[in-house]
């Protein structure tokens, strides 16, 4: 059977298209057949300047993706041919025996040493189709989504999965409590939905330019979310919109920016929740940002907690797959307009098109 493959030749590279011969999946194994990918930030920083764990090019990007099962190897249960199956990014190590990623251990595969994530050491989803291993179709991250769902949605799983890992870490910092965004991109969009379907009281989305501001309070908006701009007076503005509160409950930072760490220390009040969702990396590799904490006052007598997830675990893919079967993101389609759809034979298109400052989620079609 035929292949489709598109290679990255390299940072700042091209895209070559082969054809290349693919089997028949193996005991356990299943063969996917790529439906969408959407395009992740990761996918546009791996473009543009590469990713350490990409440890030798030419690579197949791109994590995000549903497909469709087409053959299932001998042994298979869980998966039928015709399913539509979401993916996860981050993916256990493949061993049995471990005690993260194992079928008796945490299941954090993320902590381990070992951890593989797909589009990185594993090959992405920039190819029409795929075999997966024996032990992810056993351990997971992948899901089945109900008959009839929409593809377009599957395939957001992933940045889904990842923000409710979040959002979930400490328990009660989101229903009837005050939450902060820092950053109005796809993951504080996100998370924003997710919010709302988690009854949060009131919602404060901060960013610096107003015209993404302005598309996600116009498309996702409602009365309790406000939209605040990012400047000298952000602290103050962001503290104002709390009232009666004197803080918000919890702050997600979503800004891959050093001044979201200067920010969102100061907004830390009685009870806050620091969610360090987005990290920070330059071309000089991952600064370091301090701040000086009192274990004593801050942390036991205001109950302050300062967290962080990053990629996701089952946990996190769980939610996600509820959110969206249950349909609790109804407005997630808006996160693509007509300018954010391509075919996989405008990959390069697609990648830039989701460089853009406006752009929320970036879809790409792998139907023929
Ligand atoms: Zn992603
Ligand atoms: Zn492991």
């Amino acid at each position: 059977m035929k292949n489709l493959v598109y290679y990255l030749d390299q940072p700042v590279g091209s895209f070559q298209a082969k054809d290349e011969a693919i089997g028949e999946p193996g005991p356990g194994e299943i063969r996917l057949k790529t439906s969408k990918t959407s395009v992740c930030q990761s996918d546009v920083v791996i473009y543009n300047v590469g990713l350490p764990r990409i440890k030798s090019w030419p690579a197949i990007i791109l994590h995000e993706a549903s497909c469709i099962v087409d053959a299932v190897g001998e042994g298979v249960s869980k998966f039928r041919v015709g399913d539509l199956v979401g993916l996860g990014c981050d993916i256990p190590c493949g061993d049995s025996s471990c005690i993260y990623c194992g079928p008796t251990g945490t299941g954090d595969w993320t902590s381990c040493p070992n951890t593989q994530a797909t589009g990185h050491e594993f090959s992405g989803f920039a190819r029409s189709h795929a075999i997966l291993p024996q032990w992810f179709v056993e351990y997971g991250p992948i899901v089945k989504f109900q008959d009839g769902f929409d593809a377009n949605r599957a395939c957001q799983l992933e940045p889904l999965a990842c923000g409710l890992e979040g959002m979930t870490r400490v328990n009660n910092c989101i229903e009837n409590r005050i939450v902060v965004l820092l950053g109005a991109g796809s993951q504080s969009t996100y998370a924003l939905q997710c919010a709302q379907a988690m009854k949060a009281r009131k919602i404060i989305l901060v960013n610096r330019g107003i015209d993404r501001l302005e598309r996600v309070l116009r498309d996702f908006g409602d009365d309790n979310v406000v939209g605040v701009r990012w400047d000298e007076n952000v602290v103050e503005n962001v503290l104002a919109e709390c009232k009666p509160f004197n803080e918000p409950h919890f702050v997600m930072v979503n800004a891959p920016v050093a001044a979201a760490y200067e920010v969102a220390p100061k907004l830390m009040g009685y009870g806050t929740v620091l969610d360090g969702h987005a990290g920070v990396k330059g071309a000089d590799g991952k600064p370091r940002l301090a701040h000086e904490i009192d274990l004593n006052n801050d942390i036991h007598y205001r109950l302050q907690c300062y967290q962080a997830t990053h990629g996701s675990s089952m946990h996190g893919i769980r939610l996600a797959h509820q959110m969206l079967s249950e349909n609790k993101l109804p407005k997630i389609d808006l996160m693509t307009n007509e300018t954010e759809k391509f075919h996989h034979t405008e990959i390069m298109a697609a990648i830039s098109r989701a460089a853009d400052k406006d752009s929320l989620k970036v879809i790409i079609d792998w139907e023929d």
